[in-house]
Order: structure tokens, then sequence, then C-alpha cells
């Protein structure tokens, strides 16, 4: 016998499951759409360069010590995350309302702010958009939250936003429920509200006196342009909220597995960030203590040295990975509209970021994996980037068969 017996399997994470079922598949024209990663156009994962040259030089620089960051984390990142995320010249960062605690990437931004807002602001009850990144549910839970609901998002015979559906869910919201919106990219549909729906679900969220927690795991990955995919969340800030954001860096710096995020919170009076940075100080300690360095710098320096963030922001490596899902978007549909695909593709180009909601079914979704080794969710969800020249044709071919047989 073993202490360990009764411990029973637990279910697979769909997304990580297929990938190795891709890495496995020895067919050789295989095509791995499912995981939220970037791929350039040979199907590689993609240092950048920005990256690299940094990495390079920290090792060289014997300066830079292992000893233990501060709790909330390396300050010179922190504080150029929040500009990054709300404008170098946003008067609440100025007004010293706006701060910023180093988190475990993206992920661990949702788990510190969720368990911040739960322990000390007493909030239970959390909405989030139906679908959404699988993930929101189990970390707002495990943070404490008591009570998980949804609002509509997702119109499947429009393949549009169901933005009736949305504000009436958020109409009828308890007060004091936290809204997590996806900044910009929504995972998994690449819809996003128009500024005038921004405007909207900001006006309901006021008068039903809900809280804002964005979710900004692609700014600049989105769009190409890291204003334009913070225009929601600086909007909010200018109508008045107070908020918290968790940012991250894996995709836009293509920093996946160095972990490195930020959670932005947004005060109304600079008089509550000692006492909350008390708090989250704890939090974090009971939680891992302190966060890692490597990443954390890498990102510091390039956002905080002109010509590495124009290297990365302006000229070169965000546009680069955005151009290139904007593309194969376009390659996608196209070569659908010319096989003559029945029902209308046009949900491909106008979706953002990473991913599209093909709207295939989940049979089409297992065919297309069974007959032809090509991989994405079974809800449909493919991410464009695992498409390239060389295999956008095969996959068009292949969505044909599964439409129409
Ligand atoms: N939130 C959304 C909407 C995401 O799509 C992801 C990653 O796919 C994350 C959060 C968290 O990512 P990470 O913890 O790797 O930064």
């Amino acid at each position: 016998g073993s202490r360990f017996e009764g411990v029973e399997q637990g279910p697979p994470i769909e997304v990580f499951q297929l990938n190795k079922l891709f890495i496995d598949d020895t067919f050789k024209n295989k095509v791995n759409l499912t995981i939220g990663a970037y791929r350039d156009e040979n199907g590689k994962p993609w240092v950048l360069p920005v990256v690299r040259r940094t990495e390079k030089q920290m090792a060289e620089d014997e300066s830079l010590l292992h000893e233990y960051l501060p709790v909330l984390g390396l300050e010179q990142f922190t504080s150029a995350s929040v500009s990054m995320l709300l404008g170098e010249d946003n008067p609440v960062i100025a007004e010293g309302r706006a701060f910023g605690v180093q988190t475990l990437s993206g992920t661990g931004g949702l788990r510190v702010g969720a368990e911040f807002l739960n322990k000390h602001l007493k909030y239970t009850t959390f909405y989030y958009s139906n679908p959404t990144w699988e993930n929101h549910h189990l970390v707002f839970m495990n943070s404490g939250f008591t009570q998980p609901r949804s609002y509509r998002y997702w119109n499947a015979e429009t393949r549009a936003i169901d933005f009736d559906g949305l504000i009436a869910d958020l109409k009828g919201a308890p007060e004091n429920s936290v809204i997590i919106l996806h900044a910009c990219a929504h995972n998994p549909t690449g819809i996003d509200p128009t500024h005038e729906q921004w405007e909207k679900i900001a006006d309901v969220m006021e008068e039903r006196k809900l809280f804002p927690f964005f979710d900004s795991a692609y700014q600049g990955f989105a769009s190409g342009d890291l204003d334009r995919d913070a225009w929601a969340v600086r909007y909010f800030v200018k109508r008045g909220f107070e908020l918290v954001c968790a940012q991250s860096y894996a995709k836009n710096f293509g920093l996946y597995n160095e972990r490195v995020g930020n959670l932005a919170i947004v005060m109304s009076d600079a008089k509550y960030v000692a006492p909350s940075k008390s708090q989250l100080t704890w939090i974090v300690r009971g939680m891992y203590s302190n966060p890692p360095a490597h990443g954390a710098r890498v990102v510091a320096t390039a956002l905080t040295n002109k010509h590495l963030f124009d290297q990365w922001q302006v000229r070169d490596h965000i546009k680069q990975m955005s151009s290139r899902v904007f593309e194969m978007r376009e390659a996608l549909r196209s070569e659908l509209v010319k096989l003559g695909t029945p029902g209308n593709w046009d949900h491909i180009v106008n979706q953002i970021g990473l991913f599209s909601y093909t709207g295939l079914t989940q049979r089409q979704s297992e065919y297309l994996m069974e007959e032809y080794h090509i991989y994405l969710l079974r809800t449909g969800r493919i991410n464009v980037c695992g498409l390239n020249p060389g295999n956008v044709q095969y996959v068009a071919r292949a969505i044909n068969d599964a439409v129409t047989k």
C-alpha cells in the first residue's frame, strides 16, 4: 500500500495534450495549430534578436548577481511595465496612484491579483467571457473566489460578438463582481469590442459598480502597436475606474518559459498604495516568496534603452510578428475562397491576435486531426502562426474536405 494510492488521475490539459500528440506524430506534413506560441515562416520558434542581444550582454556583465529580488520584484521592470500599459504620460503615474508587482507571467498576475481582491476587498464573484482562456476559472477559484459566472461573448451564428448578451449579463451582475476583460486580442475568439462598445461596457460597469480586471496577454503583438492594444485599459483609467491588469511578456517578447509578467494596479488616491503594497508583499511571500530575475532584467533593459526599444517596437519585432499573423489570415481565407468552401470566411481576417475561432465544429476539428494530422483545439480554435506559406494550402484543402464531406 501507499499513502498516495487514493490519488486519482486528473484530466489532461487539452492544449498540452494535443501538442504532445503533434510532437509524437511521425507524419511528414503534420501541422501544429494548437499551442499559443509564435512560429516563424518556417514553422520554427523565434527568439527575438533584442532578447538574444540583451542576454549576451548580461552574460558578460559581472555586476549582475544572483541575489534575491525584492518580494514585489524589480522596480525598474514594474515601473516600465506600468508605463507601457498606461502610457508614460498618464497622469495617474505622476500622481503616484499606479504601481506594479512583478509576477510569474500573466497567469501569476491573475493569481496574485485575484487573491488580493478576494482577501482584502472581500470580492467573491467573478465573471469571465463565454468562451474565455480556459485557465481563468481555475485561477480565480484557487485564489478564493467562490462564485464563478460567465457573460455572453460569442455568437456562433454570426461569428461575432454577442454584444446585447454581454451587456444584459453585466447589467445582471451583483455589485462588486470582478469582471475579467481581455485587454485586446480576445482568446480564443480573436474578436474585441469596438471603441463604442467599450464605452458602453464602461457605462454599465460604472452604473453597476463592477470591478474591471484586465488581462493583457498580447499588448503590441495583436496590432503591432502598443498604444492601440492598450486603448481599452487606458480608456477605463481615463474614465476614473480603479482597476487591476495582469500583463504578460510571454508573447510580445517571446519569453514564454521565463515567466515575466506584471500586475498593474490603479487606485483613486496615492494614499492607498502603501498599505496595498504591504498586503501584496504578504500574498507573494506566502506563495513563492520572490520572483525570478532573468526575464524581468531582459524586458526592463529592452523597455528602457531607447535603441533596443525602437528595435522591438517601432521598427521591427512586434510588427514582424503581427504582420505575419495578418498575412496568414489573408492566405487562409483566400485559399478557402478559391476552393469555394461553403460558408463565409471573412471572420478569419476580421479577428486579431494569435488565434482564429474558425467556426469548425468539434467533429470537423477531430476529422482534421485524424485524417490530415492537423492539430487544433476541439473548439475549432487555431493558432494562426502555425500556418506558413508551405502549409497553408494543405490546411485549406483539409478544411474544405472537413466542411464538405
Ligand atoms: N491570459 C490569456 C488570455 C492568455 O491567452 C494567456 C496565454 O495564453 C495568459 C493569460 C497567460 O499567459 P502566461 O502566463 O504565459 O503569460
